[in-house]
C-alpha cells in the first residue's frame, strides 16, 4: 500500500508534515490533513462547518466544472427557498418518513427579551417551516405550476444551494449538518426519458470524478435498503478511500411518478389526455472534497489533482541577502508571467509566487500541506543557471529536478497532465489491491474482522471491497450490517457472471459490492 512516510520535513522531530500518520490513525490524519491545508475549521454550531479559503477555492473548481457540464447536457439554474412548509414534506409518505428524524424546523419568527434581559422566540409560525434538507417537495410544487403539456417537457433544473440534515455523527466535509451540494430536478413526459436522464447524470458524475478528480469509481444501484426517500431507484458511485472504506460520492435517482402524483406535476399529452410527470432528482456535495483528500493524500498533507487545483504550480523566491532578494523575486515574477502565458484544460495555468517573508522550508512544507501539484524554488544560483528546482506533490519531498526554465515552461502543461494521470492511476490500483472476489461467508466473515495493516492502530484497516453474489433478502443485508457493520455499496452496472449467494445458497444474478462505508 502507497501508506509509507514520503519524506520529512527537514529539522523537525516530526518524520513526516502530518501526525499521526494514515497507519497510526486514520481519522485523525484526516482531520489534521484539513488543518495543514486550511481548508476549513469546526465552528461554534455543532456539526456546521467554517470553510476557509483555500477549501472553498477548490469547491469554486468543482461548481465550475460540473456546472458546465450539467449546461451542456441541457439544464437551466434556478433557485428556490430554503424553507419548505411542513404540508409539503407530507406529501410523500416514504420521503417525509426518511427526513423527519434529521429536520431543523423554524416554529418562531420574533425574539423578544425576557423580565431577565433573556431573548426568547416569540411570535409562533401557524405552520411551521423545514430548513430544506433536499427540495424535491418545493420545486415538485414549482413545477406543477410550470407544466401544463407536453410542450412543456422535459422540464430540466438545477440548482446549487445549502440544505441541512441534523446529522446525529458528523465529520468535516463527509458529513456536516448543513452542507453545500447542487440539486438536479427534472420531469419528463415519459419513464424511458426520466430513466434516460438518471442515467445520464449518474455518467457526468462519474466522469466528473474519474476525469477532474482522479478518483475512480464504481458506477451502481443501490439496494432497497439504501435507497432515497421516496425514489423507485437510487444510483451511485462509490470511491475507495485509503482505509479501503467506500465512500457514496454522488446519487442520481430515478423518482418515478411518486413526487409527480405528491405534487400535481401534470401534463396534457399529444392525445389530449392527463398525464403524471416522471421525474428524477440527483446531487453530489461538499462530500467530493473529503473523498478528494481520502483518496489522494498522504502523510505530508494533502495531494490535490492538477484540474481542480486552486494553484497549480508555486514558485518560491530563496534568498540570503537583500540584493539576491530583489533579483530572485524578479525571475519569479518573469517566470510566473510566462507560466501564466501556458494553458491547461484550456484555462491559464494558476500560478503564486510566494514572495511573503518567512523561512523558504516553512513556505515549502506550507505549499506541501496545501497539496499543490508543482513547486519551484528559485536561489540566486538556479537564476544564473536560468534553470527551476522543481519538485512534484506525488513524488517525495525531497525528489528534486532542476530543468531549464524553458524547457520547464514549454512543458509545464504535459508535467501537469502526467501528474493527474499518475493520480488516477494510482488510485486504481489500490482499489484493485484491496478489491477481492469472495464465494464463501467464512471468507467473506475473516476479510472483514481479521486486522490487515496497522496491527495496533486505534482503528484498525480490514477488508476493502468484496465481490460477492447476493440474493437481494433485506433480512441479510440487516444481519451482515448489524455483525461487521459492511453493507452492500451498489449493484454495479458491470454485470459479472450469474452465481449462488454464500449467505442464503439461493441463486444471484451477479455479484455485488460490499464495504464499511463512510
Ligand atoms: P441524497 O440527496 O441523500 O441522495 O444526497 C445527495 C448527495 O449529498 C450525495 O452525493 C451525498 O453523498 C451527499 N450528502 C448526503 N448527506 C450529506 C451530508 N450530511 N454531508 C455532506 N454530503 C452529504
Amino acid at each position: 500500500p502507497q501508506t509509507a512516510a514520503q519524506g520529512a520535513p527537514t529539522g523537525k522531530a516530526a518524520k513526516t508534515a502530518i501526525t499521526p500518520t494514515r497507519d497510526e490513525n486514520y481519522a485523525e490524519w484526516y482531520q489534521q490533513v484539513i488543518r495543514g491545508a486550511d481548508l476549513a475549521e469546526n465552528s461554534p454550531v455543532r456539526g456546521c462547518m467554517v470553510i476557509k479559503p483555500w477549501g472553498y477555492s477548490l469547491w469554486e473548481n468543482m461548481q465550475r466544472v460540473l456546472d458546465d457540464m450539467f449546461k451542456a447536457t441541457g439544464h437551466q439554474n434556478a433557485y428556490f427557498p430554503l424553507f419548505i412548509p411542513l404540508s409539503f414534506l407530507q406529501k410523500e409518505a416514504a420521503h417525509v418518513e426518511g427526513f423527519a428524524k434529521e429536520c431543523a424546523v423554524v416554529t418562531h419568527h420574533r425574539l423578544e427579551a425576557g423580565p431577565d434581559g433573556k431573548l426568547r422566540p416569540t411570535g409562533e409560525l401557524e405552520e411551521p417551516l423545514i430548513v430544506r434538507p433536499t427540495s424535491e417537495t418545493i420545486i415538485g410544487d414549482a413545477f406543477s405550476r410550470w407544466v401544463q403539456s407536453y410542450r412543456d417537457l422535459p422540464l430540466l433544473i438545477n440548482q446549487w444551494a445549502n440544505v441541512v440534515r441534523w446529522e446525529m455523527r458528523t465529520r468535516m466535509f463527509l458529513r456536516t449538518a448543513e452542507f453545500l451540494w447542487q440539486e438536479g430536478h427534472t420531469a419528463h413526459a415519459t419513464k424511458e426519458e426520466a430513466v434516460e436522464e438518471t442515467m445520464r447524470m449518474l455518467e457526468v458524475y462519474a466522469t466528473f470524478a474519474e476525469e477532474w478528480m482522479a478518483v475512480p469509481v464504481v458506477r451502481g444501484e443501490k439496494t432497497a435498503s439504501e435507497r432515497f426517500p421516496g425514489a423507485e431507484q437510487t444510483f451511485c458511485i462509490e470511491a475507495m478511500m485509503q482505509d479501503r472504506k467506500a465512500l457514496q460520492a454522488g446519487t442520481s435517482h430515478f423518482l418515478g411518478q411518486n413526487f409527480a402524483k405528491a405534487s400535481g406535476i401534470e401534463f396534457l399529452d399529444q392525445n389530449g389526455q392527463h398525464q403524471h410527470a416522471w421525474t428524477t432528482s440527483w446531487g453530489v456535495s461538499t462530500r467530493l472534497i473529503g473523498g478528494l483528500l481520502m483518496t489522494h493524500s498522504d502523510d505530508d498533507g494533502l495531494v490535490l489533482p492538477p484540474k481542480l487545483a486552486p494553484v497549480q504550480v508555486v514558485i518560491l523566491p530563496i534568498y540570503r541577502s537583500d540584493e539576491d532578494r530583489a533579483r530572485v523575486i524578479e525571475y519569479c515574477r518573469k517566470v510566473a508571467g510566462e507560466l501564466r502565458a501556458q494553458r491547461y484544460v484550456d484555462r491559464p495555468v494558476s500560478v503564486v509566487v510566494d514572495e511573503r517573508d518567512e523561512r523558504g522550508g516553512d513556505k515549502v512544507w506550507n505549499w506541501i500541506k496545501k497539496g499543490v501539484p508543482v513547486r519551484i524554488e528559485v536561489g540566486p544560483r538556479d537564476l544564473e543557471k536560468d534553470a527551476l528546482f522543481v519538485g512534484r506533490r506525488d513524488r517525495a519531498p525531497k525528489d528534486k529536478q532542476s530543468i531549464a526554465r524553458s524547457e520547464f515552461v514549454a512543458s509545464i502543461g504535459a508535467t501537469l497532465q502526467s501528474i493527474q494521470d499518475g493520480l488516477y492511476e494510482r488510485a486504481k490500483a489500490y482499489r484493485e489491491q484491496f478489491t477481492k472476489r469472495i464465494d464463501t461467508k467464512e471468507e467473506f466473515y475473516e476479510y472483514f474482522t481479521a486486522p490487515r495493516v496497522p496491527e495496533n492502530a486505534p482503528t484498525p484497516i480490514h477488508g476493502g471491497f468484496a465481490l460477492t453474489h447476493f440474493s437481494g433478502d433485506a433480512d441479510v443485508e440487516e444481519r451482515i450490517k448489524s455483525e461487521l457493520g459492511v453493507t452492500v455499496r451498489c449493484i454495479p452496472l458491470e454485470k459479472s457472471e450469474p452465481g449462488i449467494c454464500p449467505f442464503t445458497g439461493k441463486p444471484s444474478p451477479q455479484r455485488v459490492v460490499w464495504a464499511k462505508a463512510y
